[in-house]
């Protein structure tokens, strides 16, 4: 696109700042009416979504260098003809853990610097690691969801200040991975030296997106095993699902991996008839395997791959069928 005309003032984008919340930023300075009709001026499109491809126009257009804004967050890139996000240096792949269309924020950090930190803009990470408060994605006043749309990061477009918060109490595993995610991305010790055992150092180690996987797999995936349906793995969780979810999630995490056993044992003995046979088992499991190969396929997931594999294994030999000479139980073998 031919851009003919560049910004007035520039404005200076934070290390840990989404790039769409800058831009709220630059138009509100430059008395733009909000960031999608910066974005409309520069891109064509309103969009939220911004191609890491469009950084040289965006960068021209708000007197930034490109560098400026490769470290902002939120920008979609795509290869292997999949969608990544990038969220402090960490791509993220599945659109379920990004929340593009919504604009949260931490009450506190607003008040204390109005930016939009790229951390709020993972579906997963529901309090402030700092603050220890829930993130908002509704005006206190006017209870319309915050948009993109509004002109300043702090204000709602009814007016009303963002900057205030309400008590409520965290839910323990929810703040916890909260500050896992933030630590992983900050590197700011003192949000697990207070709770630092095994289990948060080894979560701790994992990429984001890896952790984000760990979580939708142990948590989601194996609990509801058997009763998928259209569409499973595409919709966001509401607030009382993911709080399942991350109960389920640490409950097996905490006793790995003998809960791992426990539960898959349990949920294909419930799903399937005594005498299961290999196709069943197979059609059963289907989801998972699928899931497994196509997502928890990095070195750094192998720990839940392995000891399923195993587990299964020594499922489908507890069932005493292992000399039925069947082709799918040849499958089954190799696949172990
Ligand atoms: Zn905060
Ligand atoms: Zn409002």
């Amino acid at each position: 696109m031919n851009i003919l005309s560049r910004v007035t003032h520039r404005l200076e984008p934070n290390a840990d700042e989404s790039a769409i919340g800058f831009m709220m930023r630059v138009a509100h300075k430059n008395r733009l009416k909000s960031a999608p009709e910066l974005l409309k001026r520069v891109l064509g499109s309103e969009s939220p979504v911004i191609l890491h491809q469009r950084i040289p126009d965006l960068a021209f257009f708000c007197r930034n260098t490109i560098d400026e804004f490769q470290q902002l967050s939120g920008f979609e890139k795509w290869w292997d003809a999949e969608p990544h996000w990038v969220i402090q240096g960490e791509w993220l792949t599945k659109s379920v853990f990004i929340q593009n269309q919504l604009s949260r924020a931490c009450p506190m950090c607003l008040d204390q610097s109005p930016y939009i930190r790229a951390l709020w803009s993972l579906s997963f990470y529901k309090y402030c690691a700092w603050h220890e408060c829930a993130l908002i994605d509704r005006c206190p006043k006017c209870h319309r969801t915050l948009d993109w749309d509004r002109s300043r990061p702090e204000f709602c477009n009814c007016n009303q200040y963002l900057g205030e918060h309400s008590l409520e109490l965290p839910q323990p595993e929810s703040l916890l991975l909260s500050k896992v995610i933030a630590y992983r991305l900050t590197q700011d010790q003192s949000l697990i030296q207070t709770q630092s055992n095994q289990l948060v150092e080894q979560l701790a180690a994992l990429s984001v997106d890896g952790l984000c996987k760990t979580i939708w797999f142990l948590g989601h995936c194996i609990p509801e095993l058997g009763q998928y349906s259209t569409g499973h793995g595409r919709k966001r969780p509401n607030d009382q699902v993911f709080a399942n979810m991350l109960q389920s999630a640490f409950a097996l995490l905490r006793n790995w991996p003998e809960s791992l056993g426990r539960i898959l044992d349990k949920s294909i003995h419930q799903e399937l008839h005594p005498q299961f046979s290999a196709v069943a088992f197979h059609y059963l499991l289907r989801p998972l395997d699928h899931y497994l190969k196509s997502s928890l396929d990095s070195p750094e997931l192998a720990f839940i791959g392995h000891m399923y594999e195993q587990y299964l294994h020594q499922i489908w030999l507890k069932s005493g069928r292992r000399n039925s000479g069947s082709r799918y139980e040849k499958q089954l073998r190799l696949e172990f």
